[in-house]
């Protein structure tokens, strides 16, 4: 699809775009950084570290993959959102390595919604008592902006609604309670190439498309 006819249909609908880069060469971000793209998503952190260094200080990088403990200080400097927080353990590391720093980390806490088994993300049992139990309020770097999740890769859209539909749930739900008197939770980060459209009828308001934008990867 053309970068500019989607960057406007999700500009119409307040959803922002977050171009995902992974395995595309640096000339292929600088390609839709000319066209004003300056929101790209990467899934490993070496990967991000190497294109941060190469491409224009204004890109804005969101890290969207499982992070390991031992590559979050390095990936700290470098990037502006770490949308992939799926354990309390990785939220931890990330308060400690980020003391200091002369910036705000951005932070969106993933969750498990697909029903088909997978790896990566709270569930949402868990995450609700883990936020009832750390002390997230306290003052760090640390901003909670929202939450993050992927649906099953299936053809069934009734299942994938049914999917988005729970994280949006949750979300107001959280919005509502447990982050009231918290301006910075407002991001609903669902939807990829295949499923976005889907995800923004059930409220997504940050989609993250790779191979729509970039061409199928190997
Ligand atoms: C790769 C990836 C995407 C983008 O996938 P496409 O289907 O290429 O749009 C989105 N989110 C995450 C977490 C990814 O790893």
């Amino acid at each position: 699809m053309k970068y500019r006819e989607l960057e406007n249909t999700l500009k119409n609908k307040g959803v922002k775009l977050v171009a995902v880069s992974k395995t595309k060469p640096p000339q292929a971000v600088s390609a839709l950084y000319e066209k004003g793209q300056r929101v790209f998503g990467e899934n490993r952190a070496q990967e991000l570290l190497e294109k941060q260094e190469l491409l224009p200080e204004d890109i804005e990088w969101h890290m969207i993959g499982h992070l390991q403990r031992n590559k979050v200080k390095a990936l700290l400097p470098d990037v502006s959102m770490i949308q992939s927080v799926d354990s309390p353990r990785l939220y931890r590391q990330i308060v400690k390595d980020a003391e200091g720093l002369e910036k705000k980390i951005q932070i969106l806490l993933q969750v498990k919604i697909a029903e088909e088994p997978s790896k990566y993300g709270f569930q949402t049992q868990a995450l609700k008592e883990f936020l009832r139990s750390e002390p997230w309020q306290s003052n760090s770097n640390i901003r909670i902006c929202g939450l993050m999740g992927m649906a099953s890769f299936v053809e069934d859209s009734v299942q994938v609604r049914r999917e988005f539909r729970s994280l949006k749930t949750l979300f107001d739900e959280l919005k509502a309670d447990v982050f009231s008197q918290y301006g910075d939770f407002s991001t609903l980060s669902m939807g990829m190439s295949g499923d976005y459209d889907l995800a923004i009828e059930e409220g997504s308001n940050m989609v993250r498309i790779g191979s729509l934008l970039f061409g199928e990867r190997d």
